[in-house]
């Protein structure tokens, strides 16, 4: 697939001297160019574009501040006269060179597959880091997932690293694809702000093997309670297994310790999404404070 390899999505911003982006107005939904966009639903277009779509003002205006290139900006024709914010972002993106639409609720509908869909819909360029460059500071917490299945877990998980201040999100063998719309919606913007790196399994395995922090794995079979280990002390990467089938014997077999979370009713396990939150607290508990 098409990735940005450079290490910040700033780097990917256009020159301040791009030439001006297009602005077009299209009221229907058979226009070609609302075709194209629609088709970024699918993975496969998704992957030889390069491209994925974030809707919303609020997180649009969030990835162009990170630096995230954005390609194509649909607006609400009828929402731009009535809201300043929208036409200052209008005008900002043709300025770095992107695309502006300004389209009719239903051209707007048919691209989000949504009534009452938002005033700004971003279809900004993918960006994943390559695994080496993730920055673990001195003490930092990286999570790394392996073979997630569900785009509402890996959005959620991708919110609740943001929100805790992790450093970013390993993905380990063949997962869903983290710009898919699901997962963008469940990631309630912090997809532009948090590092993603993509790794195979073996490729994920050399590049442990020189990392000098803690690598604890959560497992249904730990043996160590996941309150026992000094988490504040190292750089530590957090593995999380896959919702069917747990962690891969190599990647449980690669980490320092494995972890559990106790439970005490009848539920077998928790859900991915849920045992990440926990871990994370855990492993966060000492930086966060109210
Ligand atoms: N049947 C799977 C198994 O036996 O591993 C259950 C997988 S669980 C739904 C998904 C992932 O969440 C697990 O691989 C683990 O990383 C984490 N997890 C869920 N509950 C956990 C618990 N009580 N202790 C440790 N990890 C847990």
């Amino acid at each position: 697939m098409t990735e940005r390899l450079s290490s910040s999505p700033a780097d990917a911003v256009r020159a301040p001297t791009a030439a001006p982006g297009r602005v077009k107005e299209i009221t229907s939904v058979s226009n070609p160019i609302i075709k194209d966009i629609r088709a970024l639903a699918q993975k496969r277009h998704r992957e030889e574009s390069g491209l994925f779509m974030a809707e919303g003002l609020k997180l649009v205006i969030d990835a162009l501040d990170a630096g995230w290139t954005i390609e194509t900006l649909i607006v609400s024709k009828a929402g731009l006269a009535d809201s300043e914010l929208l036409s200052k972002t209008a005008a900002r993106v043709v300025a770095l060179g992107a695309d502006l639409i300004e389209a009719n609720n239903k051209v707007l509908e048919a691209v989000t597959r949504k009534d009452n869909p938002q005033s700004a819909v971003g279809i900004f360029r993918q960006h994943v880091q390559p695994l080496g460059r993730l920055d673990f500071g001195k003490d930092g917490v990286v999570v790394g997932l392996d073979r997630v299945r569900d785009p509402g877990n890996l959005g959620t998980i991708l919110r609740t690293v943001d929100a805790v201040g992790a450093r970013g999100v390993i993905l380990i063998g063949d997962t869903v694809d983290p710009f898919s719309l699901e997962a963008v919606r469940a990631t309630m913007g912090s997809v532009f702000s948090v590092p993603l790196a993509r790794a195979s399994e073996a490729d994920f395995l050399k590049w442990r093997a020189g990392f000098k922090g803690l690598v604890v794995g959560t497992h249904m079979s730990g043996a160590v309670d996941y309150r026992t280990p000094d988490y504040a002390a190292q750089p530590v990467l957090v593995l999380m297994g896959n919702e069917q089938a747990g962690l891969t014997p190599a990647l449980a077999e690669s980490c320092d310790r494995l972890l559990r979370i106790p439970q005490a009713g009848r539920a077998d396990s928790l859900n991915l999404a849920i045992a990440t939150g926990v871990m994370l607290y855990e492993a966060r508990r000492k930086a966060l404070t109210l």
